[in-house]
């Protein structure tokens, strides 16, 4: 995809959210929260779902959480305008309740179609909801800064999942903010690591390609010396 094609793919994803009727959290939010970012980022932050804050102005990530999350990327020399940020969920659930089952589900071709466009080598996770979509059965206290390859399923085609605390439980737990600091110092890493991981991949369909198009050429070479009408010396079939 080129860099105008993500940039579309993406509005229109934002487009169809912020009219989304699809589950019963539009009745309640003030604005939807497609998420945000730069449309050529090799990194997607995946967050629960909007807050208080983020209801009111439509953007993820911008309240004290969001502060703490900025903070985070800073620690590693990263900006949020250079990262793409979303939500499991793009509508606030009341009261902060966690998002239910049916409500994931229903948003969840969102979350997908907008990793198809971004094409991200990583994914952070952010908190245990989001964790859930990328690590299945892990559980974040023995997940967090560690890393998973994401199932292809999800959007990302081809991209290391990597589990942080949620800023939010950060904010409420000195222990857990000082490891969300420690955790986060391994994204640079987890990304590099990641990027080589994809430039195997793509080499190895490259070759694989190239074997395919070998077996092939000898086929083609045959077919095209086959009479352009064979059948026309054999009147009796016609
Ligand atoms: N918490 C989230 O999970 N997402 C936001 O966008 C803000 C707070
Ligand atoms: Fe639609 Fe998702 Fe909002 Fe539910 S949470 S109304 S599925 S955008």
């Amino acid at each position: 995809m080129t860099h105008a094609e993500r940039r579309a793919a993406l509005e229109a994803v934002a487009a169809e959210v912020r009219v989304c009727t699809l589950c019963r959290l539009h009745q309640t939010r003030t604005k939807a929260v497609p998420g945000e970012g730069h449309p050529d980022t090799e990194v997607a932050f995946v967050g629960e779902g909007p807050g208080f804050n983020e209801d009111r102005l439509g953007r993820p990530f911008v309240g004290r959480a969001g502060d703490l999350l900025v903070k985070l990327l800073a620690s590693i020399g990263w900006r949020r305008e250079e990262v793409f940020i979303t939500n499991v969920v793009k509508c606030r659930p009341p009261e902060n309740r966690d998002p239910l089952p049916d409500e994931i589900a229903a948003c969840q071709p969102y979350l997908r179609r907008q990793l198809e466009a971004l094409d991200p080598a990583l994914v952070v996770t952010l908190g245990r909801h989001s964790m859930g979509r990328f690590m299945a059965g892990a559980r974040i206290s023995e997940a967090h800064g560690t890393v998973r390859p994401v199932d292809p399923a999800t959007g990302a085609a081809d991209a290391t999942a990597f589990a942080l605390y949620h800023p939010a439980a950060a904010l409420r737990t000195p222990a857990i903010e000082r490891a969300s600091y420690a955790d986060i110092a391994g994204v640079p890493a987890a990304l590099e690591a990641s990027r080589a991981r994809r430039a195997t991949h793509a080499a190895e369909r490259e070759a694989a390609n190239r074997t395919l198009q070998a077996t092939l050429e000898p086929v083609a070479a045959t077919a095209t010396a086959v009479p352009a009408n064979a059948s026309a010396d054999q009147p009796g079939l016609f």
